[in-house]
């Protein structure tokens, strides 16, 4: 386990930081592994003598410490998500790609409709229906009320819906992950038949935004085709 700035302590004297906590907050630990909570804190380096700090030496050093297993690591750690986030991310993501491969084939199609659902409640959304979905989509097409198939996904609120959803999630995951979501967009637009060039357009939207080539989404959108229903 890292231990940042303990410095050596031998006896008589020693070196080691007095911290100052700054900021509290959640983090996923990469000492024990989980979702925990952390202080974050800048400390100067002393002089010790028997532990008591004698001499303020030069260098602010700051580190993240973990209250469950008090490991020390440095401030990147809070780069990486914790699982909760990114847990409630993919969902959001799920939820999004449903959305936008419903609403580029028309909300006309009952087996569309079906599919969707069934992605969106996979995602996590247990008790979200055909309702829910409609009335989601008439709020992203910017005029509520109006028709859910005005929706412009190359253009319009779902698009914007996708960049912010998708492109912060992208390098946290591998690619595996990236693909299956691209597929369960293609599954929603193969629902009511072969794909519409606005379905390919819009699970082309999907593909960049989850750094996915252009080629790699063309081999995800053509082996949909063949997986079973
Ligand atoms: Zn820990």
């Amino acid at each position: 386990m890292p231990c940042l700035g303990s410095g050596a302590v031998t006896g008589l004297w020693g070196v080691r930081p007095r911290w100052r906590t700054d900021v509290l907050g959640e983090f996923f630990c990469p000492g024990c592994g989980g979702d925990r909570n952390y202080r974050r804190q800048h400390g100067r380096r002393w002089l010790r003598l028997f532990g008591t700090p004698i001499l303020p030496l030069g260098g602010v050093v700051r580190s993240v410490q973990c209250t469950s297993c008090r490991g020390r690591h440095s401030t990147e750690s809070l780069e990486q998500l914790t699982s909760g986030r990114l847990g409630a991310m993919l969902r959001d993501a799920q939820y999004t790609i449903a959305l936008a491969a419903l609403a580029a084939g028309g909300t006309g199609s009952r087996s569309g409709r079906e599919v969707a659902c069934a992605v969106i409640k996979e995602a996590g959304f247990d008790d979200c229906g055909e309702a829910q979905v409609l009335a989601s989509l008439a709020a992203l097409s910017g005029h509520s009320g109006g028709d859910p198939l005005d929706v412009d996904v190359e253009g319009g609120g779902l698009a914007v819906e996708l960049h912010a959803a998708l492109e912060p999630l992208a390098p946290h995951l591998l690619l595996q992950g990236r693909e299956r979501l691209l597929t369960l967009g293609a599954l929603v637009a193969l629902a009511d038949g072969r794909y519409l060039p606005q379905e390919r357009a819009a699970l082309a939207v999907v593909g960049r935004c989850l750094d996915l080539g252009t080629a790699q989404v063309d081999r995800l959108l053509e082996a949909a085709t063949r997986a079973p229903r």
